[in-house]
């Protein structure tokens, strides 16, 4: 049966750098169209960390040398990421495509997702993102209304809030494309922030978990699947210590133990066993899997991976 999947892309599958990303995108490109070529429906989400770090910095250093050219706000950087991210990723799938002799178009969406502004993480903006200040530099930030923090000993950078997405506005062209056949690249870095006001949508300066934004992605397309691909075949429990048990289903039970029991690291794994029991609660038949890169296709067939169901 073919499936309507959302692969959401972690770090790993980009690198931190253009030649890094360039590499990367290639074996990424070839577990989606491992997908693809099976016959089902792929819509890709990706993280942006180290790039949109990279923009940031960019910016700062044009701003810091041009005072009178006013600094770029972090929505922006993170517009620029999903553009500078989705060209690679777009351009790999499309040349493994065709080297497998399959025509198909391949597009990127420039996504906005909706946050609350009561959303309680505005009250405590805990992500540092960005570049790293001196205590000058960081007085001078401050002064200007910004929030800045220190970081675990390796000087001060700016913090914002992570906001739960509550909806993604360009869902109906996401879908519209995906009808028609297209491989649609989405949600890139969370998406881009945004609050409405009136017809207006206005930039938050803030960053969606990826993980998050591809559960309410998978949901609003009424996915099957939603595939988390990062750097571990598998969630664990213990995991880092000598008795780790690698898990190949967790369900929704279970997982709310493990969480309480703080199994998973709150910057990386809980995020995703969050998103992916959010998703596979939300349906009869939608089922979350975790698992490494170039292992997708082998967790769609039930042969390694976590499963969430
Ligand atoms: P991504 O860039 O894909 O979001 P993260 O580094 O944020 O990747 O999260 C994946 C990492 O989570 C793994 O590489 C692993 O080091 C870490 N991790 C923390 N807790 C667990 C756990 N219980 N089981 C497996 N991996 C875990
Ligand atoms: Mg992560």
């Amino acid at each position: 049966m073919n499936k309507r999947i959302v692969i959401a892309l972690g770090g790993n599958a980009l690198g931190n750098t253009l030649k890094d990303q360039m590499e990367s995108v290639k074996q990424a490109a070839k577990a989606i169209v491992d997908l693809i070529e099976d016959g089902h429906e792929v819509v890709v989400s990706h993280g942006n960390g180290p790039q949109v770090g990279m923009i940031q910095m960019a910016m700062a250093e044009y701003h810091k040398a041009n005072p009178l050219v006013p600094m770029i706000p972090l929505s922006v950087c993170v517009a620029m990421s999903q553009a500078y991210i989705g060209y690679d990723l777009q351009n790999a799938i499309r040349e493994e495509l065709l080297d497998r002799g399959i025509e198909k178009g391949v597009a990127t969406v420039i996504t906005q997702v909706r946050v609350d502004p009561l959303d309680k993480a505005f009250e405590n903006p805990s992500k540092p993102i960005g570049y790293f200040m001196t205590k000058e530099e960081a007085d001078l930030e401050i002064a200007k209304g910004e929030l800045v923090k220190e970081d675990a000993g390796r000087g001060y950078r700016k913090v914002v809030a992570s906001p739960r997405p509550v909806e993604i506005i360009e869902i109906d062209t996401v879908k519209a494309l995906l009808d028609q056949g297209v491989v649609v690249i989405a949600g890139g870095g969370g998406g881009i922030p945004v609050m409405s006001q009136g017809h207006h949508l206005k930039g938050v300066n803030a960053v969606i978990d990826k993980d998050f934004a591809s559960g309410v992605l998978a949901k609003a397309i009424d996915a099957d699947y939603l595939i988390i691909l990062t750097a571990v075949e598998k969630v664990a429990i213990n995991y880092g210590k000598p008795d780790v048990k690698w898990l190949s289903e967790i369900s929704l039970e279970e997982a709310k133990k493990y969480i309480e029991e703080g199994q998973f690291a709150p910057g990386s794994m809980l995020p995703k066993v969050e998103a992916a029991m959010d998703f596979a609660a939300s349906g009869k038949n939608r089922y979350s899997l975790i698992t490494l890169m170039e292992k997708a296709k082998e967790g769609i067939d039930g042969k390694t991976g976590t499963i969430i169901r």
